[in-house]
């Protein structure tokens, strides 16, 4: 077995090089991955871009899927060969305050993968054994990638939300989360309305699973909401305070606009607004791992998956640019030369 192998690293922001990292063991309670695919997300420019503090060089990705080939010690329930699923959270502590009252998701000490320790543009990770997810047989490793990040957030923030089977469910963006988050929204049985800028994605969210489409760009989406009865639940995946705002007034009474779509903008919002309807503004943050799990069996029972544009790691620059322009339909996924990275989708 090859002492070294293969990543893409970010040197200092902006710059990402091809090196030969030495193979290491895996530490108390950590596995070593075989990586087979890696998704490019938004969130990887806090890493390439240096948004948070980074230990430079750092290799980027946090939707990693590979199979294990070596347990560190203290790992259980995991084993030699397994195929398994790292997301954003890198995995929780067990003993923090969040994590003894259950909640995993907000505990202390959690690493974000990519950022604080090195993640999946590679052909080998090191990652914590509490953080994993676990990949049904029937999703290959490049379609189970997006699912770990883009998935598992609008899953995790529509599967919480109040809305029941029947009630009117708004996907504001249909980017790499809201073509996701409106496939799931169908699926669990909600009215589905799809909002985006112009005519040309009126197609793809019906396609998606959509009963209704807003085109922001003609129609005032709050006053669209209103007329079919008003939003139990609006899923912001575009990223600016703006598009909270806009379409907040959309909300039936007693509805929540729930954000997943980063960005600096403030959102403006009158406490009028708030109070008369009793209407909530939330944040949610992708999910635990058993959610994670859910995410993957949920998919693929049902058919959910993500568009993606598989690229080999060697090109990672190039699709992570592609995709920060805007370019990518709709996820971009590295897939490695070990050949298992295509998988064999049973659709
Ligand atoms: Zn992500
Ligand atoms: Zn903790």
């Amino acid at each position: 077995m090859s002492t070294t192998y293969r990543a893409i690293e970010v040197s200092r922001p902006g710059e990402f090089s091809e090196v030969q990292k030495p193979l290491l063991d895996p530490g108390p309670n950590q596995v070593r991955i075989r990586v087979e695919a890696c998704g490019v997300c938004h969130s990887d420019s806090g890493t390439v871009e240096g948004l948070f503090p980074i230990d430079w060089p750092r290799v980027p990705g946090h939707e990693v899927v590979g199979r294990i080939d070596a347990l560190g010690s203290g790992v259980q329930g995991w084993a030699v060969g397994q195929r398994v699923g790292v997301g954003f959270l890198g995995g929780s502590c067990g003993y923090c305050e969040f994590c003894r009252n259950g909640d995993l998701v907000n505990c202390r000490n959690q690493e974000f993968t990519g950022i604080h320790h090195d993640g999946g543009y590679a052909e080998v990770m090191i990652a914590k054994a509490s953080g994993l997810m676990s990949i049904p047989d029937d999703l290959s490793s490049a379609d189970a990638a997006p699912l770990l990040c883009a998935g598992i957030t609008t899953f995790n923030a529509l599967r919480n939300a109040p809305a029941k089977a029947g009630d009117l469910v708004a996907v504001l963006g249909i980017g790499g989360l809201g073509h996701l988050g409106v496939q799931y929204a169908r699926h669990m049985g909600f009215e589905v309305a799809a909002i985006a800028r112009g005519a040309g994605t009126a197609e793809l969210a019906k396609k998606l699973g959509a009963h209704h489409y807003i085109d922001w760009a003609a129609t005032d989406p709050a006053a669209a909401l209103q007329a079919l009865g008003g939003a139990k639940v609006i899923l912001i995946t575009a990223s600016g305070g703006k598009t909270v705002a806009a379409t907040f007034k959309g909300l039936r009474a007693g509805g929540v606009s729930i954000n997943v779509g980063v960005g600096p903008e403030p959102i403006e919002i009158t406490s009028l607004d708030l109070i008369f309807g009793e209407r909530k503004v939330a944040g949610a943050l992708t999910g635990n791992p058993a959610t994670g799990d859910a995410t993957l069996r949920f998919s693929a029972l049902t058919g959910v998956s993500a568009m993606i544009e598989t690229v080999p790691l060697q090109e990672a620059p190039a699709a992570y640019a592609k995709m920060m322009a805007g370019k990518a339909r709709l996820r971009m996924v590295l897939v490695m030369n070990n050949g298992a990275g295509q998988g064999t989708p049973m659709k």
